[in-house]
Order: structure tokens, then C-alpha cells, then sequence
């Protein structure tokens, strides 16, 4: 089967513009199969900083149909919250949300929300994050770009949510405005991230908040790979630190933070690059059986007791390191 991807490698780099602000001082710095059907040339543009592969349509719509993709997880998460949704336990949807990092950004940083806040969740997936704030009682309203999935939250959580795709202004205008708006693992994947926030920017009141997270730059420069562990199109766009303010300190004042630095997962990012890897041959897309789990053989063995020594001593010993998904940057909108 030919490749389906837009750009090949063969592409010559002269005529490959960056996605993100159409700079053409880019350079391609290597390549990711993720699966046998689709290759993906990896850029770095040294214009706005970030790296980035060109998207492929057809890809996401095999995997939304595909019971083996990542979206899994996030439907058995949906079930656990809706249950306790309809129980009214919204301290227990807390806790269980609070465990990922992602989730307790925006928890935490809304926690002192006044009553009257009008919310919007942009990415909201299945619904089990706008489903924690209307247990809570807030007026919010969670959006997808997926029609299939807005639907399905609210046969979960009630009539709440609606399709949108935010890279289009007209349609975000519409909405009307608010005072908190929050995306949690979209702003890697869409075609245009500089559009994408200055829309969510233009549906914030002055002095409202927006909050989301986004693949870390940096953390995989550390780790000397050439990309996250979550291949497109699930992520398209890494982001340099720098980008945020670059781009938005016009409209917003910007805070940039990282996920707090945590032992275990420092010593886990280290040692993952000694793995050997499992399977060499990317699978194809076509693939209906889940990936063969790996293997408990002596390397892994190793590998584990040397973790568990490690965990203690990592304060002092290892070089600290930054987790790829660990970006979260809040913006407050300036007066206009
Ligand atoms: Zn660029």
C-alpha cells in the first residue's frame, strides 16, 4: 500500500513550510512510523521553535473506528465518572480525576471558582471533565470536535455539550463569551495552534482565564528522541517554553509551569531509554489485536530492580528531567 501521509520524505525540505507560522526556515530532523501505512517526516522550524509533522486526515478516522486505539481508556474513565456522576459523589469523580496530572491542573487552578462562572471545555472527549464541574454546579458547557463523541457525553451526563470545531472563529463566536475556558490535550493536535488559541482568547471576557497543558519541547529534546510517546495524530506540534509568550503576550498575561518534579517517574524516563524495543516493525493501522505486552524477560528484570535502587538516590544522583506531557500554561485575557 503507497503511504498516505500528505508530505513524504522525499519531500525536498526547501518546500515544506512550518504548519504553525508558515516560516519556511525549516529543517527535517528525522522520521516516525507509528504505523506501517503512514510515515511521518518530524521538522524543527527555527522560526517559531516548535517541531512538528504535517497532519493526515485519514488516519484519525481508521482509529476512532479501531477498539485497539488510545481513545480505550478514556471510555472506561467515562464509565467510572458517570456512575458516580448520577450518584452525586463529586468528591470521589475529584479523586479519581486528581490522580492525573492533567486533570489536577485545572481542578486545582479552578478551585476557588466563584459560583456565577461561566465555563466552556474545549477536547471535551466523553464528557468527564465538564461532568466533575456540573456536579459541582457550575454553568459549563464541553465541546468536541467529534460529533459521535459530544453525542455520547450527553447520553452520559445530560444536554451539556455540543460539536465544535474551535479553529473556526465564526463558530466560537457565536457561543457568546466566558469566564473560564480549558482544553486538556488538544492544543498538540490541531492543524493550527496560533488560530486555535486566539480563538479560545476571543470567547474569554477581560480578565478571564484559560487553561491547558501541551507537549513539552523540551522534555523530549531531554530524553534525545525525536518525539513524544504519543505519535500523530494525537500529537502534530511540540511547543518550546518560549512559544506562549511569543505569540500571546499582546492579548493575555502568560504563566508557564511544569508538572512538579516526582522521583519515580524521573527514574522510570531514564531508564526507559535503555529498554530494548520490543517490536521493530511498526504495526499497521489495519491491525484489530491489541500490541503483544511486553515481555518479563531478565533485561526487564534488571532494569526493574536497578529502578527500585535508583528511586531513593534519584534526588542526588540523576540530572532532573522535565515529563513530556507536563506543560500547563494559564492565560488571563487583558482588558480589550
Ligand atoms: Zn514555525
Amino acid at each position: 500500500m503507497e503511504p498516505m501521509t500528505g508530505k513524504s520524505d522525499t519531500d525536498p525540505d526547501s518546500n515544506v513550510s512550518c504548519r504553525i507560522c508558515g516560516s519556511h526556515r525549516v529543517k527535517n530532523i528525522g522520521r516516525i512510523d507509528p504505523y506501517k501505512e503512514f510515515r511521518f517526516p518530524v521538522y524543527d522550524c527555527s522560526e517559531c521553535g516548535c517541531r512538528f509533522v504535517w497532519r493526515d486526515h485519514a488516519i484519525h478516522d481508521r482509529l476512532h473506528a479501531c477498539d485497539t486505539s488510545p481513545y480505550h481508556w478514556q471510555i472506561s474513565l467515562a464509565n467510572r465518572i458517570e456512575e458516580l456522576y448520577h450518584r452525586h459523589n463529586h468528591q470521589e469523580i475529584k479523586k479519581i480525576l486528581s490522580q492525573t496530572m492533567k486533570f489536577r491542573f485545572i481542578i486545582d487552578k479552578l478551585a476557588l471558582l466563584p459560583d456565577s462562572a461561566k465555563m466552556l471545555e474545549i477536547g471535551c472527549s466523553q464528557g468527564y471533565v465538564t461532568a466533575y464541574f456540573l456536579s459541582c454546579g457550575y454553568d459549563i458547557t464541553g465541546t468536541d470536535i467529534s460529533e459521535a463523541a459530544v453525542s455520547r457525553s450527553g447520553e452520559r451526563f445530560g444536554d451539556h455539550f455540543l460539536a465544535l470545531n474551535a479553529e473556526d472563529k465564526e463558530r466560537c463566536r457565536d457561543l457568546g463569551r466566558f469566564d473560564v475556558i480549558f482544553s486538556i490535550g488538544t492544543v498538540g493536535c490541531v492543524d493550527n495552534p496560533v488560530v486555535f488559541i486566539n480563538n479560545l482568547l476571543g470567547m474569554l471576557k477581560p480578565g478571564g482565564m484559560l487553561l491547558f497543558n501541551c507537549p513539552d519541547l523540551q522534555s523530549v529534546r531531554e530524553s534525545d528522541a525525536v518525539w513524544a510517546g504519543s505519535p500523530p495524530p494525537d500529537v502534530i506540534t511540540l511547543f518550546p517554553e518560549t512559544f506562549w509568550k511569543d505569540y500571546f503576550s499582546g492579548p493575555a498575561t502568560i504563566e508557564v509551569s511544569y508538572e512538579p518534579y516526582d522521583h519515580r517517574k524521573n527514574v522510570k524516563l531514564m531508564l526507559s531509554r535503555f529498554q530494548p524495543r520490543q517490536n521493530t516493525s511498526p504495526r499497521s493501522i489495519w491491525e484489530t489485536s491489541p500490541p503483544p505486552l511486553p515481555s518479563k524477560n531478565i533485561h526487564s528484570r534488571v532494569v526493574h530492580a536497578i529502578e527500585v535502587l535508583l528511586i531513593p538516590l534519584s534526588g542526588r544522583l540523576l540530572p532532573k528531567k522535565r515529563l513530556v506531557y507536563g506543560q500547563f500554561i494559564t492565560m488571563i485575557k487583558k482588558p480589550e
